[in-house]
């Protein structure tokens, strides 16, 4: 039998978080650095808000994956199916083997339709819809655009949901549409949220409440969607005191997210990470693999997945690897996330904070947590260029 291709570090995904520690490996004169991505077309996904608000379309967001690769990075095309850490080789769809040095696991996390019975089937048809699919984005703008007077329910899981408070983003821009159409008055507009608050940040939380105020949102916390009734157009929810059930004329749902199964099968997940990658959330190497690194929305971090965070945990991987090399001490994650949440259609706030749901703004000096309308003016047209140019790349300090 061949030995399997060896590869000083090999990086599983080619999303945000795999291109970004290939490029800042690069960087940092690591000579061997390969991912595995099988997909041909890379996604900023942070833009599939914007979509699912009317304000961009998918092509804006999509790249060749070759185009983003960074320079001297070598990508395999194919996908994988499974690490055997014991032997530090790692099996590919087609039948490849590749071996070690380092090991960063980085898949992304996947819809768990099978958590909300009936959602999938909801979701193909022209009543519901969600920004978490990248072919049902557009979808969600033309379903709330239209939508004249009736019931429309919001359900956000709080399930591994990447960035979930984002979520709200098509909801306050189609408020401000009705608003503007003379409508909102005849739109019950229901929020739904499995988490206790709209977001961890204590700062951010009472300018989102005063904005479904403003636009009439009943907002109902510590809810989730239990399940989707297509053909009678219902929802069963379930909150503290219970199970009830609710008509709609239109559902946005942000649905419950899952590790991708071979992380688990392979070994590389504990019975209290749930199937993601079992790191130590600090250093964010795994817990019985030395040599293997989990991050981004695959790992349990015990932090909000979002893109925002990979700024720091890319630097912190790329570091540790080194500092495992030389025996040094290791740097850190502290739990730092965002998320930035437009309140109209022309303001936009950042909630920043750490895993302890402390504030951690990014420029003390101005209140980021505020609605502001040049925040939005940076969040949907200044960071995509910023990520092609420099994220993905690994220009992350
Ligand atoms: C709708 C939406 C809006 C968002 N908005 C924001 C925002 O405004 N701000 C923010 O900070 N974050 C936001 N996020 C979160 C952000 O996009 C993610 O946190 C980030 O993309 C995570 O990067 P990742 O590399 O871990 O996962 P991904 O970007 O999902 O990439 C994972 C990659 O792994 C690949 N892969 C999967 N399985 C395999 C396999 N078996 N073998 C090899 N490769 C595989 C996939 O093809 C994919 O390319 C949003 C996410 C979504 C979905």
């Amino acid at each position: 039998m061949t030995p399997p291709a060896q590869h000083d570090v090999l990086v599983l995904g080619g999303g945000n978080a795999g291109l970004s520690l290939a490029g800042r490996l690069r960087r940092d004169g690591c000579r061997d650095v390969a991912v595995v991505e099988p997909k041909d077309v890379h996604e900023y996904r942070p833009l599939l808000s914007y979509v699912a608000a009317g304000m961009a379309t998918v092509d804006d967001l999509t790249r060749p994956q070759d185009d983003v690769v960074p320079d001297g990075v070598r990508r395999y095309a194919d996908r994988v199916v499974g690490v055997d850490a014991e032997r530090s080789v790692v099996r590919l769809a087609g039948g490849t083997e590749l071996g070690y040095g380092d090991l960063a696991v980085c898949p992304g996390a996947e819809v768990d339709w099978d958590a909300v019975p009936g959602a999938q089937e909801a979701v193909g048809t022209p009543h519901a819809a969600t920004s978490y699919v990248t072919g049902l984005a557009a979808k969600t703008w033309t379903m709330l655009s239209s939508l004249t007077s009736g019931r429309v329910v919001f359900a956000v899981s709080a399930r591994h949901v990447p960035c979930f408070p984002v979520a709200y983003k098509p909801l306050f821009v189609a408020a401000d549409h009705w608003r503007r159409a003379g409508v909102l008055d005849a739109i019950d507009i229901q929020l739904v949220v499995e988490a206790h608050r709209l977001v961890d940040d204590p700062r951010a939380e009472p300018a989102l409440r005063a904005a479904a105020d403003r636009y009439g949102v009943h907002v109902r916390t510590g809810t989730r969607l239990d399940s989707v009734d297509a053909a009678d157009r219902t929802v069963r929810l379930r909150g503290q005191h219970g199970t009830s059930t609710t008509a709609y004329d239109a559902l946005y749902v942000a649905p419950p997210h899952r590790a991708p199964g071979w992380i688990a099968d392979s070994g590389l997940a504990t019975p209290e990470s749930d199937g993601f990658v079992a790191v130590d959330p600090r250093t964010l190497q795994h817990v019985a693999h030395p040599r293997v690194w989990g991050l981004g929305d695959a790992a349990a971090v015990d932090a909000m997945p979002s893109g925002g965070a990979l700024r720091r945990q890319v630097p912190v991987v790329a570091r540790n690897i080194q500092a495992r090399r030389k025996g040094t001490p290791m740097q850190h994650y502290d739990g730092y996330t965002v998320a930035p949440v437009t309140t109209s259609r022309r303001e936009l706030l950042l909630a920043e904070y750490d895993r302890e749901g402390r504030p951690d703004p990014g420029f003390p000096l101005v209140d980021l947590a505020r609605p502001r309308g040049s925040l939005l003016l940076f969040d949907r047209y200044l960071q995509p260029p910023i990520y092609w140019r420099r994220l993905v790349q690994g220009k992350v300090s």
